[in-house]
């Protein structure tokens, strides 16, 4: 009798063989295959990669995967009891971390994945369009959105850059018949969720919320950046203004209709100006996401709060009520380990009340307790996401409760 096939062991890699697999239709032939590979992803993950010992192990390295991959994974069916089963280990990584010493976590699997999918494309892309057919067949499809030429800068050759350049610019005015000018700005289905968040970000400050303060003021910084370049009125091609993949889909999904348009025009003119400058500085540097304006504000935000508050501590070493997400924490810990071992011990007591909140969510689960009356800890696992890392609500408090 032939043996069962074996479980994958990892999510299964999209067949690609030459750049006509790309070229189906309309659209970025980037953002397609890589959306493909993405939504595979968060389904291998819902159905065996949540219970796989690799993965599991893999995801405490990272504290769980980033906010963007984290909503991701909360908005699949069935994610309640999923993610309560996975934070009981997270939770339990993350008090192990605060009680240790400090070291690096990994990065987030879900971008490592999806990054690796859109190299993938890219790359083969990029040596098909030295094919006059292909790159007929590209032309005619609308080329690559503005952050994937924008991608495509750290890798292809000058002239071909160019020439992605040329076909986005087109797209703008002309585009490929049938679609509106928004996959420009690249496919991102997480940007409706963030903007709502957003919306909800609280004004002033939420004593005794647990919200991390650190991504409370990062989310504000955020909010008021894409605020300031959503009302401007000069906008000028300026590469310092060019937007990373994420930022430019949250200022379409603000605008929406007619006002997308010349948002698009506009960061394309700065991803041009950004090209035009000498080939051996971007070899060097890389027109890199890390430049996007908004990120920059956010990340200052956040990194003042934290040394803020480790000010703050050092002068009063025994004050408490100062919280900090675990990644946060983490961070300070790094920086000034005294100053984190004073608020630590109040991080662990709440994660491991966390802990045992998510142990009998899990219990009441299961077939035996199924009659047991569920109360507040069934969404422990939001409570545990923004515990990990604030920015899964984006600064907001949990939602959901
Ligand atoms: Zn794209
Ligand atoms: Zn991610
Ligand atoms: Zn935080
Ligand atoms: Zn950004």
């Amino acid at each position: 009798m032939p043996a069962a096939t074996p479980l994958p062991p990892g999510p299964a890699v999209l067949t690609l063989y030459s750049a006509a697999d790309l070229l189906t239709g309309p659209g970025c032939p980037v953002c397609r295959y890589a959306d493909e590979a993405a939504s595979r992803y968060l389904a291998w993950f819902a159905l065996e990669g949540h219970g796989d010992a690799t993965a599991v192990t893999r995801l405490c390295a990272s504290l769980g995967m980033c906010p963007r991959h984290t909503r991701g994974l909360m908005s699949q069916p069935g994610a309640a009891r999923r993610l309560t089963a996975l934070y009981r280990y997270l939770v339990r990584a993350a008090l192990d971390r605060l009680a240790g010493r400090a070291a690096r976590l990994a990065g987030c699997p879900g971008c490592e994945h999806d990054d690796g999918a859109a190299g993938r494309a890219l790359e083969t892309l990029l040596e098909g369009l030295a094919d006059g057919p292909v790159l007929d067949r590209c032309r005619e499809l609308g080329g690559l959105c503005i952050p994937h030429v924008r991608a495509a800068s750290a890798r292809g050759d000058q002239r071909v850059i160019a020439w992605l350049a040329q076909t986005m610019t087109a797209a703008i005015t002309v585009g490929p018949a049938g679609s509106g000018p928004g996959w420009l700005a690249g496919i991102d289905h997480d940007a409706d969720a963030r903007l709502a968040l957003r919306e909800a970000l609280p004004a002033g400050a939420l004593p005794g919320s647990g919200v991390c303060a650190a991504c409370l003021d990062a989310g504000r910084a955020e909010q008021a950046q894409l605020a300031r370049l959503a009302g401007s009125s000069d906008r000028g091609p300026d590469r310092r203004l060019l937007l990373c993949h994420g930022h430019l889909g949250d200022l379409v999904a603000a605008a929406r209709g007619p006002g997308v348009a010349p948002l698009l025009a506009w960061q394309a003119e700065c991803l041009t100006a950004a090209l035009t400058r000498p080939a051996s500085f971007r070899r060097r540097r890389g027109i890199r996401p890390a430049d996007c304006p908004v990120c920059l504000a956010s990340e200052d935000a956040a990194q003042r709060a934290v040394d803020d508050l480790r000010g703050r501590l050092r002068g009063a070493p025994t004050a408490p009520g100062f919280p900090l997400c675990v990644r946060h924490l983490l961070r300070l810990k790094a920086a000034d380990p005294r100053a984190a071992q004073v608020i630590a011990p109040d991080a662990i007591e709440r994660g491991g009340q966390l802990a045992a909140e998510l142990d009998a969510a899990f219990s009441k689960g299961t077939w035996a307790h199924r009659h047991e009356a569920k109360g507040p800890e069934m969404t422990a696992w939001r409570r545990a996401a923004a515990f990990l890392d604030g920015g899964v609500f984006c600064g907001s408090p949990p939602r959901g409760n």
